[in-house]
Order: structure tokens, then sequence, then C-alpha cells
């Protein structure tokens, strides 16, 4: 890559998004300002694929020599078994997010759950320990229960709407880490939580997302009571209900911002071998915000 020369030419290096929908990305803003700002000739678009053309996508992708991939819904899974390597962290979550050029194919990582960790670090939530609530079972919710128990969380109860996929999702996430850790429950079931602890409870449903601002997942404050501390994925808006309900039982709250700039910082790292310095992470950071009028 000529590093000296920014300006689109023969020597520039393209990555993308490829997902369904993808206008709606941010990822353009993360991953061209970081090339901007760390003077490394490469450009990062969205790439709209349809339904039935994953492998096509990545196939083509290879063939164009881009230099890397970065997936999203509804292809995270489904791009699997068009890799030719897959990173084991994203094995046990089931989900690939960044795909990088490694001999004749295209290697896979998760770099959501590395993205979330980091976030907590930087956030000082603790998990080593540190007893949990997920709430949801779908995606999300499966790979951070993967992360809590590989972090050596203390336990962890998945409560969900659906009792059937919280139970199916820690029989698997116990059966990956060969540790009883995950509970499934139902969502109400929060009153049967030991109650001589504090917990920090993740919420990895999509409720309360932005237009929906006004709805949450669980409304009552005795729920809230429980927690010392509410970390929602959603993104935007930048304060959900759920964080709300949390601060106003003296909890500590934090919204998934931070989870995709980091998703975004070690995906790039991934495909470029350089370090990002925390001061440009944390422009950025700054800058998606604005983006978000947030
Ligand atoms: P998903 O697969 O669609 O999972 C949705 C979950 O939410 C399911 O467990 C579902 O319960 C539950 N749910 C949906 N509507 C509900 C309602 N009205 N009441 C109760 N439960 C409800 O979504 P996902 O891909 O796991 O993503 C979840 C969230 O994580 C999204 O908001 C996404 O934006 C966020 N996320 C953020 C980042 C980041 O970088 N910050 C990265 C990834 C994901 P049932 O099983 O009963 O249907």
């Amino acid at each position: 890559m000529k590093k000296d020369d920014c300006r689109i030419n023969g020597y520039t290096r393209t990555c993308g998004l490829i997902g369904n929908p993808v206008e709606h990305t941010l990822s353009p803003l993360i991953h061209n300002t970081l090339a901007g700002q760390m003077k490394e000739n490469l450009v990062y678009v969205p790439l709209h694929v349809q339904a039935g053309n994953v492998k096509e996508a990545v196939e083509g992708a290879w063939a164009l020599n881009l230099l890397g991939i970065n997936v999203t819904v509804p292809y995270k899974s489904e791009v699997i078994p068009y890799l030719k390597e897959i990173d084991p962290l994203a094995a046990g979550i089931g989900a690939v997010n960044t795909l990088v050029r490694s001999g004749s194919g295209f290697k896979g990582y998760n770099t959501d759950m590395p993205g979330l960790l980091r976030a907590m670090t930087y956030d000082g939530v603790r998990i080593a320990g540190e007893n949990f609530i997920i709430l949801g079972a779908g995606g999300a919710a499966r790979a951070v229960a993967v992360l809590l128990a590989s972090q050596k969380a203390a336990q962890i109860y998945l409560l969900n709407r659906t009792p059937e996929k919280a139970q199916a999702v820690a029989e698997e996430v116990n059966k990956i880490t060969g540790r009883r850790i995950v509970e499934g429950m139902m969502l109400t079931e929060y009153d049967r939580l030991p109650g001589r602890t504090k917990y920090t409870a993740i919420q990895a449903s999509s409720v309360g997302m932005f237009p929906d601002v006004d709805t949450v997942i669980l409304e009552d404050p005795a729920f809230y009571r429980m927690l010392h501390t509410g970390y929602d994925l959603i993104f935007n808006p930048g304060i959900t209900k759920f964080m709300r309900l949390t601060m106003e039982q003296g909890g500590n709250a934090f919204n998934g911002v931070r989870m995709l700039l980091y998703q975004g910082v070690i995906a790039y790292e991934l495909w470029t071998g350089t370090e990002v310095p925390e001061a440009l992470s944390l422009k950025i950071y700054e800058e998606l915000k604005e983006a978000m009028g947030i």
C-alpha cells in the first residue's frame, strides 16, 4: 500500500460492507476517517448484496482483490460456508462480521464481541467474577453470552420473551464453554434471580431502537433496582429508555456507540496490520455521535 498519497489512484485498496440493507451504515465514516488519519491509501464503501447472492459476493470480492469485507445483517452466519478459514472465537459465536484476505481465500473473524469487550473495559465494566443478566436471545445475545463466559463471568441469566429460545441459547453456550454458566429463563422471571447480589444487565434485544424510542423490554422499577449497571447494545438513541430506567434506580448506564466504534477499529487493525492510537478512536467516537445527532 502506498502510504504517503491518500488520493484514489492505482495503489488504492478497497474495503467494503456487505449486507441487506446497507444504506444506514456508519462504517464508511469509521473506516474512511481511520484511513485518512492513518495515511493509508484505502477506501471503504457499502456493497448492497441481494438475498441469494452471498456466495457470489464473497467470491467476487476475492477476485476483485478487495482488501477486507465487513458483513452485517442478515449475512453474518450465511457467509461462513464461503470462507477458507474461521477464527475460533467467530466459530464459537457462529457469526462473522469481518473477512480478512488469507492464503487462497478469506478468513472470517467476529470483531463485534472483542469490540464490546474493549468498550466495556473502556467504560470500567468488570466481567470476571461478576453476575450478568442478558436480555434477548437473538444473535447478539448469544454472542454476548459466549464473550462473558469466555471472560470468566460468575453466572449469566439469559432472559427472553420466548423462553424456549433462551434455553436453547443457554444449552449451546454451556456446551461450547464446557461450564453450566448460562441459565435460560422467561423474560418476566427476574424475581427468581438470587437477590443477594447486584447485576450488570446487557440489553441485547432490538426493543427501544430508533424510531421506537419510547419502548423498553422491561418496565418494572423492581427489575432496575437489581442492577448496578445497564449496558444497552443499541446505539441510537444515545440514551435509551432502558438506560434511563437504569439510571433512575441509581445504576450506571452505557449505550452501544463504543461497541460500534471498536468493532470497526479492530476490523481496520486486522486489515491493515496497524494499531489504531486510542486518541484517534476517541476522535472517531465523537464523530459518530455527531453523525447520529446524539
Ligand atoms: P435479533 O436476532 O433480531 O434478536 C432480537 C431479540 O429481541 C429476540 O430475542 C426477541 O425475542 C427480542 N425481542 C424483539 N422484540 C421484542 C419485544 N417487543 N419484547 C420482548 N423481546 C423482544 O437481533 P440481534 O441481531 O441479536 O440484535 C439485537 C440488538 O443488538 C439490536 O438492537 C442491534 O442493533 C444491537 N447490536 C448492536 C451492535 C453494536 O455495534 N452496538 C452490534 C450488534 C447488534 P423473541 O426471541 O421472543 O422473539
